[in-house]
């Protein structure tokens, strides 16, 4: 195999701002930029214009520089608005000239047009882009196809797949199971494949797209392809492989960009069946040969660090995850691409799972996302899907301490093992679990009532309250949400569907100082609102009813998360008590630290409620609801019925309950929702600078809005924006939800062992995918 040494010529800055001067007439700031090969330097002139100087190295074919030239003017001429560098004639008007260099040997020098802007490689590219990513490789494969260079035919490249033979002597370099694997792709390789390669299409192609090479713009759009070094007459679809190959790491990413950059490309050129059938194949070719090299020249050059790190890069992993994709499922993904598969995109194990979820779950499935989300682990903050690939939960506030936290699962696992039974034997764990949350409620709230979910802790306190007050009317706020029994369903507008509200029901404004009746500015705003209470209340009297409970969502959720505005909740709780109800703080999604400062959110009032309700986060997903309240409150109760739940309060339950209390006081993760929520709500605003459509960020802790309009003026609401950003993220590999009456925010409450790495991977999300919106 020949290998070049990386010996790039070193002149002096001086003398190779004389030559740029002499040889190309250009003056301006001189900067010298790494090339392993060759000397470059990128000299910007006054009116900005921005050139790259080559000295090519000293073993360089002139002929093989001559044909990137001439290819590039090539390009020039038959597809001018293709993004690649345009070649800069001499001032005696040739493409090349020359420098003298020791023992009488010549460098060739060149100049081309610098693509200004950021390499690739930096980024995960989304799906927007790697479409037309796909689109204009198709494009530069066309613009080549009327080329001719007989440098093209007739170099031998390191990276031409026919070199396959070359690589055997190299695999002893590849520790075991590399070894192997290489080993049988190249033996397929070179007997099935290239056969087969031979009777392709073929032509002058770049061959060499990898994130170093694709340059993207400050918007993260595509600036330029650079680089026409690796140029060579081959098949063409040798040209979508390579770049297959080297953009398809992480290896996670492998279904999404296979699925795009293929779609982006084929909309420009469509493969033929041949083409479709080999690049499996090609791809694991591209693989094996980059980690033959990188170990080949990591042999011959230990001391060269870049060597060692990309030793490393891409090959093995990308590997190993495309094998595991398995070539069926490749295929499968290349005809969808190709649209030569049904024109949903929903993969197959998706599509069937849905055909069933409707047959067997009702007809009308409450899914997230246009591609909904075959779920099949979780870790942490990770969601990760049946393809292994890895997706930020932003939305999901039942793991509140991650998913899948080990201390959780393995008390759940333990206890199981042990005991498991219901509260009508004597037990000690629920006894521990309830003085916890007692203590954690302070004061007189310390009784409780066990159930399984966030509905049921509601129902219970419902029936609580009409107990104690003999009243039966409600009062909520306008679209909130409590949950699925016939009583609270009739407490939940956000839920109705069809119909008007139950008649024991009112509602009250909720306090949106954004878009709501009064706004930020207004003198005592929260007491404004808290009037709208004195309203509902009379309406009540007014039907011959009286308050038996007031509901509060702490963190006002489903209107959108809004934030704390002093004396509000303060005000309504007098007007309910005053009218003989009691005050239910339903914590559902507010406690547990979720608002960050405090464990409760209603804490964040300054108020106490007559009883407390939670679900979702307490077992961190395992089922567990609580009802707390005034030991007077709860005995009223049970004096009166046979309050008993067969699962609440069960052993198993109880100690996922106090795993999970542990792991929030251990990771003090209360006080990180506050620092990681405020750094997020910073990144977010920084958003809001640049993208006119987010309106308003809103934040308490881990309780995140991001509210989107159309015209920050009017605040019309940007509800299908909203969506398309939503499944836009989840394209990403961000997950978040939409919420509020007119749909247009997005909802966030990740687990609050987010820290601030994820809300910086969150926030570049955002930023791509609102530049692509
Ligand atoms: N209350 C609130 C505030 C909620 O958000 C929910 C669920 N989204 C519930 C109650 C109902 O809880 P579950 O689904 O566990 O019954």
């Amino acid at each position: 195999m020949k290998f070049l040494r990386a010996n790039a010529p070193l002149f002096p800055l001086e003398r190779v701002r004389q030559l740029a001067r002499e040889k190309f007439g250009l003056v301006g700031d001189a900067k010298a930029l790494y090339s392993e090969r060759d000397q470059n330097t990128l000299l910007r002139e006054a009116d900005g214009r921005a050139w790259m100087l080559k000295i090519a190295n000293i073993d360089e074919a002139p002929e093989a520089i001559d044909c990137q030239i001439e290819a590039l003017r090539h390009i020039e001429r038959v597809d001018p608005g293709l993004p690649v560098p345009r070649v800069l004639l001499t001032r005696d008007g040739r493409t090349t000239g020359q420098l003298e260099a020791a023992a009488g040997r010549r460098h060739v020098v060149y100049a081309l047009s610098f693509v200004d802007g950021q390499i690739a490689a930096e980024r995960e590219l989304p799906a927007g882009l790697l479409r037309r990513v796909g689109a204009i490789q198709a494009r530069l494969g066309r613009a080549l196809r009327g080329f001719f260079h007989p440098a093209a035919g007739s170099r031998e490249l390191l990276w031409d797949v026919r070199m396959a033979p070359a690589y055997l002597p190299l695999l002893g370099l590849l520790p075991d199971p590399q070894r192997e694997v290489a080993a049988q792709i190249l033996d397929d390789g070179i007997r099935s494949v290239l056969p087969r390669l031979a009777a392709l299409r073929a032509q002058a192609i770049h061959g060499d797209l990898h994130g170093h090479n694709l340059i993207l713009d400050n918007g993260g759009d595509i600036a330029g392809i650079i680089d026409f070094g690796d140029m060579i007459h081959g098949a063409l679809v040798c040209d979508l492989a390579a770049a297959l190959g080297d953009l398809m790491a992480p290896p996670d990413r492998i279904p999404q960009v296979l699925e795009n950059l293929v779609r982006g490309y084929n909309q420009v050129t469509a493969l033929e069946a041949d083409e479709r059938a080999l690049l499996f194949d090609l791809v694991g070719l591209r693989l094996v040969f980059t980690m033959l090299v990188n170990a080949f020249r990591l042999s011959q050059t230990p001391e060269e660090p870049n060597y060692a790190a990309d030793a490393g890069f891409g090959g093995w992993d990308v590997l190993c995850a495309l094998r595991a994709l398995t070539r069926e499922r490749f295929e499968e993904l290349i005809d969808v691409a190709c649209g030569l598969r049904e024109a949903d995109t929903a993969p197959a194990v998706a599509q069937s799972l849905l055909a069933r979820r409707k047959r067997l779950l009702g007809s009308r499935p409450y899914l997230f996302y246009d591609r909904p989300l075959h779920a099949v682990r979780g870790d942490g903050v990770w969601i990760l899907d049946d393809t292994g690939r890895r997706f930020l939960d932003c939305y999901n506030n039942v793991p509140i301490v991650g998913h899948c936290h080990p201390l959780v699962t393995e008390a759940i696992a333990r206890q199981g093992r042990i005991l498991n039974t219901n509260t009508r034997y004597l037990g000690a764990q629920v006894l521990d679990y309830a003085e916890r949350l007692g203590a954690k409620s302070g004061g007189e709230l310390t009784a409780c009532a066990f159930v399984n979910s966030g509905s049921e802790a509601n129902d219970i306190a419902w029936r609580m309250a009409t107990a104690w007050s003999g009243a039966h009317g409600a009062l909520a706020q306008e679209f909130a949400y409590h949950g699925i029994t016939e009583a609270i369903d009739a407490i939940s507008p956000s839920a109705i569907r069809i119909g008007a509200l139950a008649a024991h029901v009112r509602t009250l404004l909720a306090p949106d100082g954004y878009r709501g009746r009064y706004r930020a500015g207004t003198p005592d705003l929260g007491v404004r609102y808290a009037e709208d209470a004195d309203q509902a209340i009379a309406s009540l009297a007014g039907a011959g009813l009286k308050p038996a409970a007031y509901f509060i969502d702490s963190a006002f959720m489903t209107n959108g998360i809004l934030e704390p505005q002093p004396h509000y909740v303060a005000e309504v709780f007098r007007r309910v008590r005053a009218a003989g109800g009691l005050c239910i703080a339903d914590e559902v999604q507010s406690g547990f630290g979720r608002m960050g400062e405090h464990f409760w959110g209603y804490q964040h009032h300054g108020v106490t409620p007559d009883i407390i309700t939670i679900g979702k986060p307490a077992g961190n997903g395992h089922p567990l609801g609580v009802v707390i309240t005034r030991p007077e409150i709860l005995d009223h109760f049970v004096e009166r019925t046979a309050f008993f739940s067969t699962f609440g309060g069960n052993n198993v339950s109880a100690a996922a309950g106090l795993a999970v209390l542990d792991v929030l006081e251990n990771e003090d993760l209360v006080a990180s929702a506050t620092a990681v929520g405020a750094y997020f709500r910073a990144g977010l605003e920084a958003l809001q600078r640049r993208h006119p459509l987010i309106g308003d960020v809103r934040s308490i802790g881990l309780a995140i809005g991001v509210e989107l309009v159309l015209d920050r003026l009017t605040l019309e609401p940007a509800p299908r924006e909203t969506l398309r950003l939503i499944n836009a993220l989840r394209e990403e590999g961000v997950l978040t939800g939409s919420e509020g009456v007119h749909g247009n925010i997005i909802k966030m409450r990740p687990p609050l062992v987010f820290r601030r790495e994820h809300v910086d991977i969150a926030v570049a999300a955002f930023e791509r995918a609102l530049t692509l919106l």
